[in-house]
C-alpha cells in the first residue's frame, strides 16, 4: 500500500467514525446539561433547607416538586449513561476504554471478540 492509498484509507475511517463521535458528543452534551439542572435544583434545596433552620416558612409542595423533578432528573441521565455505556466496551485485559468492534485492544494489544 502506498502513501496515498493510506492516507485514503485512513480519511475513510475517520468518516465512518466521525457520525459515531457525534452521536457520542451529543449525549455527553446532554448529560451536561442535565449535570447542570441537578445542581441547580440541590442548590434550590439547600436554600429552602436553610429557611426550614432559620425557622422561616416554606411551602412542603416546592421542596416535593423539586424531589420529584431531581428523581426525573436522574432518571433521564442514567438512560444517556447507558446510551454512552453501550458505545464504548472495555478491554478485558487493561480495562481501558476500546471502541466497539476492535478487533485488538490498541493499548495492551489484548485480543478482543468481536463480530467483523
Ligand atoms: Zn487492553
Amino acid at each position: 500500500m502506498n502513501i496515498w492509498e493510506r492516507v485514503r484509507k485512513g480519511t475513510q475511517v475517520v468518516s465512518e467514525k466521525s457520525g459515531e463521535l457525534l452521536e457520542m458528543a451529543k449525549i455527553k452534551a446532554a448529560v451536561a446539561k442535565i449535570e447542570t439542572e441537578i445542581v441547580k435544583k440541590y442548590t434550590e434545596l439547600g436554600e429552602l433547607t436553610y429557611r426550614i433552620y432559620r425557622g422561616e416558612e416554606v411551602d412542603d409542595q416546592v421542596i416535593k416538586k423539586l424531589c420529584e423533578e431531581l428523581g426525573e432528573l436522574h432518571q433521564e441521565l442514567q438512560g444517556y449513561r447507558d446510551q454512552l455505556a453501550k458505545m464504548t466496551t472495555n478491554c478485558p485485559s487493561c480495562k481501558r476504554a476500546v471502541k466497539p468492534g476492535a478487533r485488538y485492544c490498541p493499548d495492551c494489544g489484548h485480543a478482543l471478540h468481536s463480530e467483523p
